[in-house]
């Protein structure tokens, strides 16, 4: 399979051979036909698949004929952050070097002259944040009534930065009558949910992300009733020689809590969720890059895409709700060869347990349980005494009344452990 079997233009082709591609990637495979047959479309695809292509080169074939009027661009593209919209012009650029479209830059941190400069031209190529777009809309400088393909990209850290009313505000000013491909790197029924507002009777394409996990790295999981998962996270972190770590949250508000439970028990920690202002996200994201904090608390959306360093450990303090995700998330460790470990918590209840399943189902294999932790662990009968032994308060506890943790020293043995390590204590 080549890009002229997908129906590309033979300009089109000359130019993406001449940038090295050979063969399209799975999802240029499967978008583009669709793409240019005029097809809305539900796809999930992460950044690295080639995504970006699979739509801009159907979109440029489509707008090759025809004129753009002034203040009247002929498609959007909409990306959550202004380094994915330069991206996706960046390419476009690229792209594009055999035909003779116009392209816009909307972002912020740029001039509104220049934008303006462009957008009076006419462009066939929109690029924009919505926060900017609606920026110039707001003052009359762009009209969107000539849109026919509209293009969301990354809509789940759309979602994550709280931009879905600006998406909603500026898709109500398009034509009904369009092409609209929505892009995502996971496809959640919420985002599903979002996603079908926009288009209609879209084809659904997905690419699989790498399933496999890499062998550098050893996963366990923890089975841990719900009140007992920050006592257990913070027996792990005394535990395990961590020289940085990243903790996953489901859920935002999560993640605040978390951050002042290990601050309040002395743990250095820093947390990255999309409630929070660019310059305090770098800000956090300077101090884990630096070491100052070597524990991160993140969502999945506010950590994908940026360049986070390799880890010694991932914690999954939730079950990721998406499969694909706890892929994502524990590849940040065991990168180049290097041996990380990855630690889930779940909860015995049946929504975790399906949860779990999924993630065995997608990686083909299960999760070692860590001993001790099993869904119903109960403390062993010592057979010696005839009878079970009760557990002695002193010896399974520290002075502040919390269970001793215990590290694990590989395989299934462990030793006591009760401090946490000089250089994840803050102060
Ligand atoms: P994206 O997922 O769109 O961010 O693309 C990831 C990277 O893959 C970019 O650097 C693209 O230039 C490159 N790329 C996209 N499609 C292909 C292809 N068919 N062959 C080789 N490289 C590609």
């Amino acid at each position: 399979m080549n890009f002229a079997d997908l129906g590309l233009s033979d300009e089109l082709t000359a130019a993406v051979t001449a940038l090295g591609y050979e063969t399209p990637t799975p999802i240029q495979e499967q978008s583009i036909p669709l793409v240019l047959m005029g097809r809305d479309i539900l796809g999930s695809a992460q950044t690295g698949t080639g995504k970006t292509a699979s739509f801009t080169l159907p979109m440029i074939d489509i707008l090759a004929n025809g004129r753009a009027k002034a203040r009247m661009p002929r498609s959007l593209i909409l990306a959550p952050t202004r380094e994915l919209a330069a991206q996706v012009a960046d390419n476009f650029n690229q792209f594009a070097t055999n035909h003779n479209l116009s392209m816009a830059l909307l972002i912020g941190g740029v001039s509104f002259a220049d934008q303006e400069a462009a957008l009076d031209k006419g462009v066939d190529v929109l690029i924009a944040t919505p926060g900017r777009l609606l920026d110039h809309f707001e003052r009359g400088k762009v009209l969107l009534q000539d849109v026919k393909i509209l293009v969301i990209d990354e809509a789940d850290r759309m979602l994550d930065m709280g931009f879905i009313p600006d998406i909603e505000r500026i898709v109500g000013t398009l034509p009904v009558m369009r092409q609209t491909l929505f892009f995502s790197a996971t496809l959640s029924d919420e985002i599903k949910g979002i996603g079908s507002k926009f288009v209609i009777n879209p084809k659904v394409i997905s690419v699989a992300p790498p399933a496999a996990t890499a062998s550098t790295i050893e996963a366990k999981l923890l089975w841990t009733p719900p009140r007992k998962k920050r006592e257990t996270l913070r027996h792990l972190l005394r535990s395990e020689e961590i020289q940085n770590a990243v903790i996953f949250c489901n859920r935002k508000r999560d993640i605040s809590t978390l951050l002042s439970s290990l601050k309040r028990h002395e743990f250095k920690a820093v947390a990255l969720h999309g409630d929070m202002t660019q310059s305090a996200r770098l800000a956090a994201l300077d101090e884990f890059k630096e070491g100052v904090s070597p524990l991160l608390i993140a969502s999945d959306v506010a950590a994908r895409g940026l360049d986070i360093p390799s880890v010694s450990h991932v914690f999954n303090f939730d079950v990721p709700s998406n499969a694909e995700d706890y892929v994502h998330r524990i590849g940040r460790t065991g990168r180049a060869g290097r041996s990380g470990k990855a630690f889930t918590l779940a909860m015995p209840n049946d929504d975790d347990r399906k949860l779990v399943a999924a993630v065995e189902t997608l990686t083909g294999a299960p999760i070692d349980v860590l001993e001790g932790h099993e869904p119903h662990a109960t403390p062993a009968p010592d057979k010696t005494k005839g009878k079970a032994k009760k557990p002695n308060k002193s010896e399974n506890r520290n002075e502040h009344g919390e269970l001793r943790p215990v590290a694990w020293v590989g395989g299934n043995s462990f030793k006591d452990c009760d401090h946490i390590p000089a250089f994840l204590r803050s102060a």
